[in-house]
């Protein structure tokens, strides 16, 4: 099962990711995660990214497209995988359908998380990450079940992400949507395009997405 979850930033895509992964046992492919990884030990890939992540922009698709063609290229793949975070663009889309094309694959369904842009902002602002895991919380919509404690590995170190800060949160928003619009037209062309409603609980939007999956 090779899927593809879209969204704008904050729509819950690491969310769901995490409840995909683990129920699915497939491989989670990030590009924002792999950039922040990247940043955090200071590699050149990191430093590729780092002005354009900090100022909200998307990394150039040379860049982009070159990380997720070799993580493709690793076995763990051949069960499926989620893509979270790419294609952002229609480069990358036609790109990211050469990858497949040379492994012999092809994408099942993407599903594309919707909330409306003001949502967004709130969630964005009260996101805080565990730094021992990476699970993702929300200081109203989703807080830990022990205060200062993560519920999946205890953790007591947590952060925010530097790009969910107010300034940089409103050139994200705006590059996002602008860039998504053709992948959309894109994926529903081909029709795998699933959008799901993504302003309710988060239990119930992972139920339209198992709904999608066993489809
Ligand atoms: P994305 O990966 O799409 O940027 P996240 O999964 O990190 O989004 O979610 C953004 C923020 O919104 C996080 O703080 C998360 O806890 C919260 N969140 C995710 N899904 C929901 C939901 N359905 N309702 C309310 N808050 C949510
Ligand atoms: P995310 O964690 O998905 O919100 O991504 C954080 C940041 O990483 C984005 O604002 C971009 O700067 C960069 N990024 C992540 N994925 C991509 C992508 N597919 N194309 C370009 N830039 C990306």
């Amino acid at each position: 099962m090779n899927l593809i979850l879209m969204g704008l930033p904050g729509a819950g895509k690491g969310t769901q990711a995490e409840r995909i992964v683990e129920t699915y046992q497939i491989p989670h492919i990030s590009t924002g995660d792999m950039f922040r990884e990247a940043i955090k030990n200071e590699t050149e890939l990191g430093l590729k990214a780092k002005s354009f992540m900090d100022a909200g922009d998307l990394v150039p698709d040379e860049v982009t497209n070159g990380i997720v063609k070799e993580r493709l290229a690793q076995p763990d793949t051949d069960k499926g995988f989620l893509l979270d975070g790419f294609p952002r663009t229609l480069d990358q889309a036609e790109a990211l359908s050469e990858m497949l094309q040379d492994l012999n694959k092809k994408i099942d369904a993407v599903i594309e998380i919707q909330v409306a842009e003001d949502v967004l902002v709130e969630r964005l602002a009260g996101r805080f990450i565990c730094r021992n895991c990476g699970a993702t919380y929300h200081k109203i919509f989703n807080p830990t079940k022990v205060e200062g404690t993560c519920d999946r590995c205890g953790g007591h170190e947590f952060y925010q992400r530097e790009d969910d800060k107010p300034e940089t949160v409103k050139n994200r928003l705006a590059v996002n949507v602008k860039a998504s619009q053709p992948i959309l037209a894109y994926y529903k062309d081909a029709g795998v395009l699933y959008p799901i409603d993504g302003d309710r609980d988060i239990d119930d939007v992972f139920t339209d997405v198992k709904a999608i999956i066993t489809k």
